[in-house]
């Protein structure tokens, strides 16, 4: 499994196989995290407060997302009224944002973790 696909799959940075979350995006308990990979005891928060660092992450998909609907919006919609962007943008930033936030929390994991775990 590449790198990315495991980190797409949410899985472990270092041995790839297990997982980071213990829920799914969709439980109500979607953030809940394992401290230590079940596979390899990777320690997953790296130091005190790492995970602060996917907050920025988290915002700039957040701020990308909302460039892709709004340019989605002025083409599709052939330029609407200032209330349908701000609609769109939105509804659809709310709908990713688990997904934000555990990517976020991905993303920084995978940028990271490798250099603490040699
Ligand atoms: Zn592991």
């Amino acid at each position: 499994m590449s790198k990315f696909s495991s980190l797409i799959a949410c899985k472990c940075p270092r041995c790839q196989e297990g997982e980071v979350y213990k829920h799914g995006a969709f439980s109500k308990d979607f953030k809940a995290m394992y401290t230590y990979c079940p596979k390899c005891n990777l320690r997953y928060e790296l130091e005190i407060g790492f995970f602060w660092g996917a907050m920025y992450i988290g915002y700039a998909l957040s701020v990308a997302i909302s460039v892709i609907l709004g340019i989605s919006t002025y083409i599709l919609a052939n330029n609407p009224d200032t209330w349908v962007y701000i609609t769109v943008i939105v509804t659809g930033v709310l709908a990713t944002s688990r997904f934000n936030f555990r990517y976020g929390r991905m993303i920084l994991l995978y940028l990271f973790a490798p250099k603490f775990s040699e």
